[in-house]
């Protein structure tokens, strides 16, 4: 099927690139997105190892932004990795100053973390901040580092440096990539009836309708403000790796059947930004 929500090792997921191909096209996936949190470094490897295999990579990524002071996810397909890939490196920097800041708090609060190497392509992200946490012996789950320290309102939080949706939004479409909202109903910082409008002003392009944290209710409302405002539809596990311990939060691969037709919609949204940026149209 399709799976249009991934990460690797790239970000906060446990396989590396290659690996989440390998396992995805054994599960019957047929089109992978690689969406790993503000950065396309996975993608070279997963075409690589998707070549031989009847499985299709389709390139994206996460990005992480503030709207009404709190975290939006914004999904971007298709971008121009030459146009995305300074952007996206000052936002990588801001993930690893969050992270060194996160780890000064709970040095403060007395509980001192070995941070993991950060002088490479990958985007640190809260679940590195709970891996040290555990490693250091200060908690035994990543829901307890979560729990305790790690939640939006949690004593050792610390949000993404100042990027707002629009401006996020901004970026992908001067990039040619098609932006979706990711997992809206999830966002705390206003209803998907009030917030949406907005992000719509601003370029949005789509929504990510199908989501293991989405009730099915909630899933035909996004279906609807689809067909309303005329956005396409996108959807995935959110896949961060095999499960480790009782999470939650845990996605299976390829869990919900997300149908293949919903590609050549996102592709042509693609190709008619990229006309556009062109003058042609
Ligand atoms: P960040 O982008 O650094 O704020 O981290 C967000 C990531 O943390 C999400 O993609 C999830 O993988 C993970 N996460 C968020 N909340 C929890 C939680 N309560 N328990 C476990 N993982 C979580
Ligand atoms: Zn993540
Ligand atoms: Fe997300
Ligand atoms: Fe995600």
């Amino acid at each position: 099927m399709l799976e249009l929500h991934s990460h690797t090792t790239c970000s906060d997921g446990s396989l590396t690139p290659a690996q989440l191909v390998q396992f995805a096209a054994a599960q019957g996936v047929k089109a992978l997105a690689i969406t790993d949190h503000d950065t396309m470094a996975g993608w070279d490897e997963a075409i690589a190892t998707a070549m031989p295999l009847d499985i299709e990579i389709v390139p994206g990524l996460e990005l992480s932004t503030v709207y009404n002071e709190r975290s939006m996810h914004i999904l971007g397909f298709y971008p121009d990795p030459e146009k995305l890939r300074s952007p996206l490196q000052a936002r990588v920097e801001g993930r690893k100053r969050r992270a060194r800041k996160m780890a000064e708090k709970l040095a403060a609060l007395g509980y001192p973390i070995d941070l993991p190497d950060l002088s490479g392509a990958m985007a640190p992200g809260r679940p590195h901040i709970a891996a040290a946490l555990k490693q250091a012996g200060h908690v035994s789950s990543d829901h307890e580092a979560f729990d305790r320290f790690l939640k939006d309102d949690g004593p050792a939080f610390v949000p993404y440096e100042k990027f707002t949706a629009q401006e996020g939004i901004e970026l992908l479409l001067s990039c040619g990539a098609v932006p979706v909202w990711a997992h809206p109903c999830i966002f705390r910082g206003g209803t998907v009836e009030r917030v949406l409008p907005e992000l719509i002003k601003a370029g949005l392009m789509g929504i990510e309708v199908y989501h293991p944290t989405h009730s099915v209710s909630q899933t035909r409302q996004l279906e609807e403000y689809c067909q309303t405002y005329n956005l396409v539809m996108t959807g995935g596990s959110d896949y961060h790796g095999p499960k480790k311990e009782k999470n939650p939060d845990f996605r299976d691969l390829n869990a919900l059947a997300v149908p293949l037709s919903l590609l050549p919609p996102l592709k042509a949204a693609a190709a008619h930004l990229n006309v556009t940026a062109h003058g042609i149209k």
